[in-house]
């Protein structure tokens, strides 16, 4: 219970910002402020969220306060019907001279905050600005990551030789492209923390809403857990990341990923802590210059990247849909059983754990919906409530923009369209599936395969002058089947409706 101390400033500390070096906690003195954090039911009931994610953000929030406290400071806890309601109750009881808050992580969180009177200061949780990216690409007629990314590696320095890439080379691409080896590959375990008595009482009262399978303590819930996770990530699994970064597998649901972004993206960590630790460890002769890269490039290019994308775009971003896809999410997302060995076994990940790496999130869940034509909004809200690391800023540009191709390529170039040929070549998925990936028509086929080429057909006007995707539209008009495929695509699309594929 917070002692209580009237007229001083207030800090609204969200659930995202769970970091003291950072915003106005990083300035302020236990002794002029009181720190204010809310826990919304309203927000925690509203969306089916994965109970890991729920578990995260709300046992963080709470070990975040206790440490507050420790620190000297006098921590008012709202568990509350609403944030409104939340800031209202602790006005009342502690009539702040102000509330400041740094600035939330969305639009309409933004909107709201301010529209509370709370006064916004700067989001320091990006290595980027939003007003940098967009003095970097003004006048210029499309925004590339890779002109970000080569502009981020100048300007702070990481694995530079002066002005130039430490090995004279940017990318890394080909190498970190790799299958798995059929003899298979062994990769480091994740930590994972047991669970203690303030895990046990947040589990005890979250809501009976949520979905996914209950956490067994793999995400970190508090700096020194995410400090830990860091050293794991940068001593044991990065030198083994590179190489495999994209492939897929039956056999391990995390290869050689550093499963740091729900800390990054809560704010236990900082990306510049990340970039460091890879600095350090490519110098020290750690990590080979492809693993160092690829993740530099994660950390530094992709992730700060869509940050940007998400602020410049504005809220018009959001309801984009360039190819007018408008099927509802079918019923395997929610847990109907499906023979498609490749989307079993990521939806099966998702459950269990809340994330997947980046390949089986765009090539086999975003693939999917992009070729089935569902709804954008319905995919993005799905992996937003799903994912342990989801937020609406990394989700709108990466469903959105990346996967389903809504924006009409502001994210990406072409669409990232694929039958079972690619999914194939990165995984083992295919090898005990009832479909064959290489049959496009028939009870046997592919349905990737089938609705990839059903997808070509349908967009041909659209794509035929796209130079990264002519090729296929071409080999598309050259199907001798191709009226047999369409009607193979029409009975898969119907059974993905009906929850029987
Ligand atoms: Fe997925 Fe097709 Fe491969 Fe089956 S054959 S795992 S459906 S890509």
């Amino acid at each position: 219970m917070a002692s209580k101390q009237q007229n001083r400033t207030t800090i609204w500390v969200f659930g995202d910002q769970l970091n003291s070096s950072l915003g106005p906690l990083a300035t302020s003195d236990p002794q002029d402020s009181t720190i204010l954090m809310v826990e919304s039911k309203e927000h925690l009931g509203r969306r089916p969220w994965h109970r890991q994610r729920a578990h995260l953000i709300v046992t963080s929030m709470r070990r975040f306060a206790r440490e507050l406290e420790r620190n000297g400071f006098v921590v008012d806890y709202q568990v509350a019907s609403s944030y409104r309601a939340g800031l209202g109750a602790h006005c009342k009881e502690f009539e702040p001279t102000k509330v400041i808050a740094m600035s939330p992580s969305s639009h309409s969180g933004r909107h709201f905050v301010a529209s509370l009177g709370v006064e916004l200061e700067p989001d320091e949780r990006f290595l980027t600005s939003v007003e940098e990216f967009e003095t970097l690409f003004s006048g210029k007629k499309r925004v590339t990551m890779e002109t970000f990314y080569r502009w981020q590696r100048r300007r702070l320095g990481y694995l530079m030789d002066g002005d130039e890439p430490v090995t004279g080379r940017w990318n890394y691409d080909e190498e970190n492209r790799q299958s798995l080896p059929k003899s298979g590959v062994a990769f480091p375990e994740p930590i994972v923390d047991e669970l203690d008595d303030l895990d046990r009482s947040v589990l005890e009262q979250l809501p009976a809403s949520l979905v996914g399978a209950e956490p067994v303590g793999l995400w970190p819930t508090s700096r020194s857990a995410a400090l830990e996770r860091l050293r794991h990530a940068i001593d044991d699994v990065l030198p083994q990341f590179g190489p495999y970064e994209d492939a897929m597998t039956t056999k391990s649901w995390h290869l050689a990923h550093t499963l740091l972004s729900p800390a990054l993206n809560l704010g236990l960590l900082h990306p510049s802590e990340v970039a460091d630790a890879i600095e350090v460890a490519y110098r020290s002769g750690a990590v080979p210059i492809a693993s160092a890269e690829g993740l530099l490039r994660q950390i530094i290019g992709w992730r700060e990247f869509v940050w940007c994308l998400y602020w410049s775009q504005g809220t018009s971003y959001l309801e984009s849909n360039e190819l007018d896809a408008t099927r509802p999410l079918p019923p395997l997302f929610s847990g109907t059983s499906t023979e498609m060995n490749c989307m079993s076994t990521v939806l099966a990940d998702v459950e269990a754990y809340g994330w997947t790496h980046h390949i089986p999130r765009l090539m086999v869940l975003g693939n999917l919906a992009l070729l089935a034509g569902i709804e954008p909004r319905a995919l993005m809200d799905w992996m937003w409530e799903r994912f342990v690391d989801g937020a609406e800023w990394v989700m709108a540009p990466n469903v959105l923009g990346m996967a389903l191709y809504a924006d009409g390529g502001v994210m990406a170039t072409k669409p990232y369209a694929a039958g079972g040929a690619y999914i194939d070549k990165m995984s083992d998925f295919c090898q005990d599936c009832t479909f064959d990936r290489e049959v496009r028509t028939g009870e046997r086929a592919c349905p990737f395969t089938t609705l990839y080429w059903d997808f070509i057909a349908r967009h041909t006007d659209r794509f035929e002058r796209n130079p990264r995707i002519a090729r296929q539209v071409a080999a598309s008009k050259k199907l001798s089947d191709l009226e047999d495929v369409r009607a193979r695509a029409r009975q898969v699309l119907d059974r993905l409706d009906q929850g029987k594929l």
